[in-house]
């Protein structure tokens, strides 16, 4: 699975092939807002990145479905659906608490 590169968060995906994806946000070069950098990222710097991807998130058509999806093949990177990776590990625990 390809993380960095050009194009959309649907593009880091292993199923290249749900329409959702087609509509997303987040297509062109602020795919990289949506991940960590390789080096080194400092706690503030995390958090202006991954607010600036939230931000693009917000008004995305397919951030429902994105979510879902990240939560359905466990994504553990990046900001999917307008969640990071530690939020949608609550959304998750939320939902087992609630099926319990
Ligand atoms: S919700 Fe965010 S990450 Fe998901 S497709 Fe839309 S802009 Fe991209």
């Amino acid at each position: 699975m390809v993380r960095r590169n050009e194009g959309n968060m649907a593009q880091y995906a292993p199923h290249y092939d749900e329409e959702w994806q087609q509509k997303a946000a987040c297509r062109g070069p602020q795919a990289s807002l949506f991940f960590p950098p390789v080096t080194t990222e400092r706690k503030e710097e995390r958090l202006r990145r991954e607010g600036r991807a939230k931000a693009v998130c917000k008004p995305c058509p397919v951030a429902k479905e994105c979510l879902e999806y990240a939560i359905r093949i466990e994504e553990p990177h990046g900001v999917w659906g307008g969640l990071n990776e530690t939020e949608r590990k609550q959304v998750l625990l939320k939902r087992a608490r609630k099926a319990s």
